[in-house]
């Protein structure tokens, strides 16, 4: 299959995104977050071919993305007051909500869970073609499972060349990293993964929120979660990541005493200076974290290249979107984290 580009200026990009939709077939769209590799989330064969042009695990359920925020009614029940109160507050925008699914949507699309993760994204190209394709859009991150997500259409293309029939190209992501995963199917509202939207922002509208384990620690594949994604080994780039915590004097001692040829630094841009002689990669500004977010995912791929030995990565801390960025490093990192502090 030859991978068709189109810009989201392109006059015509609705239209044909919609119909390859509607016929079944894969359509990389854009979205604030990452972008998405999308199929018809109402159709067993659409959906399928989702999990084989990922490599995605059948257990690992997918978030579907609607055009405007009433059309979750049409896809979930029994939907709370809370909800509601999210997607005024936040939609469209970097949320997802996992709600009692509606039986309209096939069990291959939410792995058999009787619950189903809904967004309203903030891409106004994505959600004409929704709109347009009549169906809600599945669509997980478009990387190859396990690597880092795509935040470009070069990436996408990268990853999947001749296994889509279209990549809808819109630029960078603006965030950076995929949407904040919000629980309501339990008493009180769990978050299953950190992202645009903060902690503090969700307990704002909601007075409450539980973390859930899997967003600070390791889980181990057999264990029971709620978001069955986070079990997965993620975000990693071939060589193994270690996070180094601590003072920026501390951390460059740190990493300057083991340092080897073949390895790299992940820093903050004002940290360059440190490491001119470490080969080091900035991937944005400690000052600003939404250029962190923006540009984790280029720069784990950049770093994604076996002739590296190991990544030696600097990791804003704080809550926020910095929160998000945690997460995510330390996925990468498989939750290795020295302090440079107390270690040598
Ligand atoms: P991705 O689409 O790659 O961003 O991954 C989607 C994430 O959402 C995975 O971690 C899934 O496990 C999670 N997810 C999707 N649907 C549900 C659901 N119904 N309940 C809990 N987690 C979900
Ligand atoms: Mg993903």
């Amino acid at each position: 299959m030859q991978t068709r580009i189109l810009s989201t200026k392109d006059s015509n990009t609705i239209a044909v995104a919609a119909e390859i939709i509607k016929s079944n077939g894969l359509v990389a769209i854009p979205t604030e977050t990452v972008y998405g590799l999308g199929a018809n989330g109402l159709s067993e064969e659409a959906v399928a071919k989702i999990f084989v042009a990922k490599g995605r695990p059948q257990d690992n359920p997918l978030i579907l993305h609607v055009a405007q925020p009433r059309d979750i009614e049409r896809f979930c029940r029994d939907i709370p007051k809370a909800a509601y109160a999210l997607a005024d507050a936040f939609w469209p925008g970097p949320l997802t909500m996992v709600l009692p699914v509606h039986p309209c949507v096939p069990k291959c699309t939410t792995a058999g869970l009787p619950t189903v993760g809904v967004r309203c994204p903030d891409n106004d190209v994505t959600r004409q073609i929704i709109a347009l394709a009549g169906v809600p859009i599945a669509a997980p991150s478009a990387n190859i499972s396990g690597k880092p997500s795509t935040t470009t259409a070069e990436h996408v293309l990268h990853d999947h060349d001749g296994k889509l029939d279209l990549i809808v190209d819109g630029g960078p992501c603006r965030v950076g990293v995929e949407s904040t995963i919000v629980d309501l199917t339990e008493a009180r509202p769990r978050l299953l993964r950190p992202g645009g939207i903060t902690p503090e922002q969700l307990i704002a509208v909601l007075g409450d929120l539980v973390v859930d384990k899997a967003v600070t620690a390791q889980i181990d594949k057999d264990e029971v979660v709620k978001a069955p994604g986070m079990k997965y080994k993620h975000y990693a780039p071939q060589s193994d990541v270690i996070i180094v915590s601590g003072s920026r004097e501390k951390a460059a001692e740190y990493i300057h005493r083991h340092y080897k040829e073949n390895d790299r630094v992940l820093c903050f841009e004002e940290e360059l200076p440190l490491y001119s002689d470490c080969k080091p990669l900035a991937y944005g500004r400690e000052g600003d974290v939404s250029t962190l977010s923006a540009g984790l995912f280029a720069a784990l791929r950049e770093l994604d290249d076996p002739g590296i030995g190991i990544v030696y990565a600097r990791c804003p801390e704080g809550g926020g979107v910095a929160y998000a960025v945690q997460n995510r490093l330390k996925k990468a990192a498989a939750f290795r984290i020295v302090n440079a502090e107390v270690e040598v």
